[in-house]
């Protein structure tokens, strides 16, 4: 039976594919391919992009380029790919672009499922790709491209380095046809991996969860809350200030010992929330992106919360060990990834 089949194909776990290639080879259209499938993808290059309009430089080639040998002094080789992770942190299948060598792979080479595609063509066809999208000066020849990209690969620290990269791919594709068989190529290449994957539904409301913590107002710490019961959303919350007064993105924070006491922690909102409505929520398993304070924690201990999904551990064991004495299951989700998880 076709359902039957289609269910038994379907993965369990997330996974994380890179791909790495030649100019004008078609990265872009493989890692397209993957989004299409229900990948969340990440290209290494518009990460560092972001981090410099964060810090409100023009991104320039000189200014990426210094920004990128900065950043990688400072954290190490595979800066970019942990910012990747703890963005996608939980749930979703990745795929990463713009690999430029293997140390940037570090932190996902070993995780269940990982593959590294390499995508190459023959350096003529790659030219006149390259040629008719406009990406290379008019006039220019192919012995000037050829050229080019020699020294591109040579461009010093933190460089490019696309024969390691090619060793050590799961497989290499030269995409010399058509797109359709550029797919095929990439669908042969990564099997079962490649198949499209329904979330669990610890991950679905986890991923609502996330979504949620993005209204917070309060940058210190951006948290999203649902409570559900037998797959149903009882109520949501993030940690926002009390309704009617001004937030900490407009005004600043309100510091005491050091912590922010202007918003009301997402735990708390969400049962506000269910109280204002008059929504019974025993029983029911809460989701939240970072496991619960004390105080939340005891609220929610009380009013009867069974169960926590947490998508990142929020340094208070002394929960860990309440919950174990009531029974409460804490589960944390930021392993969903499979992968060991940057801080
Ligand atoms: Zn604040
Ligand atoms: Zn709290």
């Amino acid at each position: 039976m076709q359902a039957d089949a289609a269910f038994a194909a379907r993965r369990e776990k997330a996974v994380i594919i890179a791909i790495a290639g030649t100019n004008g080879a078609g990265k872009d259209e493989a890692a397209r391919y993957f989004v299409e499938k229900g990948f969340a993808h990440y290209s290494l290059s518009d990460v560092l992009r972001d981090i410099a309009r964060s810090r409100k430089q023009e991104p320039t080639r000189e200014v990426l380029q210094e920004l990128g040998n900065m950043l990688r002094a400072e954290h190490g080789e595979a800066y970019l790919t942990k910012r990747v992770l703890k963005e996608a942190q939980g749930a979703l299948d990745v795929v990463i672009s713009s690999v430029r060598n293997l140390g940037e792979l570090e932190p996902v080479k070993n995780t269940d499922g990982f593959k590294l595609l390499f995508i190459d063509a023959p350096v003529k066809l790659r030219f006149e790709r390259a040629k008719s999208r406009g990406r290379i000066g008019e006039g220019l020849t192919l012995d000037e491209f050829t050229e080019l990209e020699r020294r591109e690969l040579d461009a010093g620290e933190g460089k490019q380095n696309l024969d390691e990269l090619r060793d050590a791919a799961d497989a290499v594709i030269v995409n010399d046809g058509s797109i359709e068989e550029l797919h095929e190529k990439v669908n042969r290449a990564v099997g079962d991996t490649g198949k499209r994957r329904r979330l669990s539904w610890d991950e679905y409301f986890m991923q609502i969860a996330r979504q949620v913590a993005t209204r917070s107002t309060c940058d210190r710490k951006r948290c999203g809350a649902v409570l559900v019961r037998d797959r149903v959303i009882l109520s949501t919350g993030y940690n926002g200030s009390i309704s009617g007064t001004p937030h900490c993105d407009d005004v600043g924070h309100m510091i005491d010992n050091g912590h922010c006491v202007r918003t009301i922690h997402a735990e708390m909102n969400a049962i506000a929330q269910a109280a204002k409505n008059g929504v019974n929520i025993n029983g029911a398993t809460l989701y939240v992106t970072a496991s619960p304070c004390w105080e939340c924690f005891k609220v929610l201990a009380n009013a009867g919360i069974r169960r926590i999904c947490f998508g990142e551990f929020y340094r208070n064991e002394r929960v860990l060990e309440a919950a174990k004495q009531i029974g409460m299951e804490m589960v944390d989700l930021s392993k969903a990834l499979n992968g060991p998880h940057p801080e």
